[in-house]
């Protein structure tokens, strides 16, 4: 799933492209991709895309008429400037010059959402999510606020989009990583010194990676964020820092990776999946 890094990055290399010139069709607009039919998809044709922005892991493309277009590609969804259209094409925006804006989903499972909203549905839409960790009003009082306002284990605490911002599985695992916690550590438990150092790993860890992935992302949003990974799939992988194997935990919806020596005192969690089937 894409985060916060791929979706600046979009934001920041599409931009430009995206805003020059009139929007001339909405080709392509899947019913089981839209999320919302009045204003109609349809009004967007001779009206211009004046900002090109992100809000949590949501893109929001503005057009000069005060609608937004907000897209949320979920798991499996692509999103390519200036490429071919797919039989997997769920939402195609036209351009004169061909640099059409296409999102597809891959699988069957249709998850993905598009909507077109006014400036008060969209401000309704957007309104339970927590501070943007990128933006420079996000500071450690921020942060510490929070950890005690929605108290969890930090893995947990840092996909939680009402705590903070955009952040997934992925760079939950990178960022606590980076801070040398524990993905089980309590947020409301933290010292004052490791939410200094939380706050430095998130900015750092999402900051870092956003420059890394703005060249990658000349047509679309990138895929291969992966490559620049400390932790993150790299079960069993030397540590960058102190060489341990990476190991992991393992639960249905998503998978912790940590280094034992850098993170949780050099003690190997259990893994529930893996403990079960040796179990059975
Ligand atoms: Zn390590």
């Amino acid at each position: 799933m894409p985060e916060l890094p791929e979706l600046e990055a979009f934001v920041i290399a599409q931009r430009g492209a995206l805003t020059a010139e009139p929007i001339e069709s909405v080709p392509i607009a899947h019913f089981a991709t839209m999320k919302t039919i009045d204003p109609p998809l349809g009004s967007l044709a001779g009206q211009r895309f004046t900002s090109v922005g992100r809000r949590a892991k949501r893109l929001l493309f503005t057009a000069d008429g005060g609608d937004t277009l907000m897209v949320h590609l979920m798991s499996a969804g692509k999103l390519v400037v200036g490429g071919k259209r797919t039989k997997s094409s769920m939402l195609v925006v036209a351009f004169p010059s061909g640099r059409d804006l296409i999102m597809s989903e891959t699988g069957h499972k249709r998850r993905a959402g598009v909507w077109l909203l006014g400036p008060d549905a969209l401000a309704a839409e957007l309104d339970h999510l927590g501070p943007e960790p990128l933006d420079p009003s996000y500071t450690v009082d921020v942060l510490a606020a929070s950890l005690t306002a929605r108290p969890h284990k930090l893995h947990a605490f840092l996909r939680d989009q009402r705590a903070v911002a955009g952040i997934g599985r992925a760079f939950a695992n990178e960022i606590l990583w980076a801070a040398l916690l524990s993905p089980y550590q309590r947020s409301a438990a933290l010292a004052d010194g490791d939410v200094e150092k939380l706050h430095a790993a998130i900015t750092g860890t999402l900051g870092a990676a956003v420059e890394r992935l703005v060249p990658l992302s000349g047509s679309g949003l990138t895929t291969k964020a992966d490559r620049g990974y400390a932790v993150h799939d790299r079960l069993a992988e030397p540590c960058p820092r102190c060489g341990d194997a990476i190991r992991r935990v393992s639960f249905d919806e998503h998978t912790v990776f940590y280094c034992p020596t850098c993170q949780t005192g050099g003690r190997v969690l259990a893994d529930r999946r893996l403990s079960r089937l040796l179990r059975e």
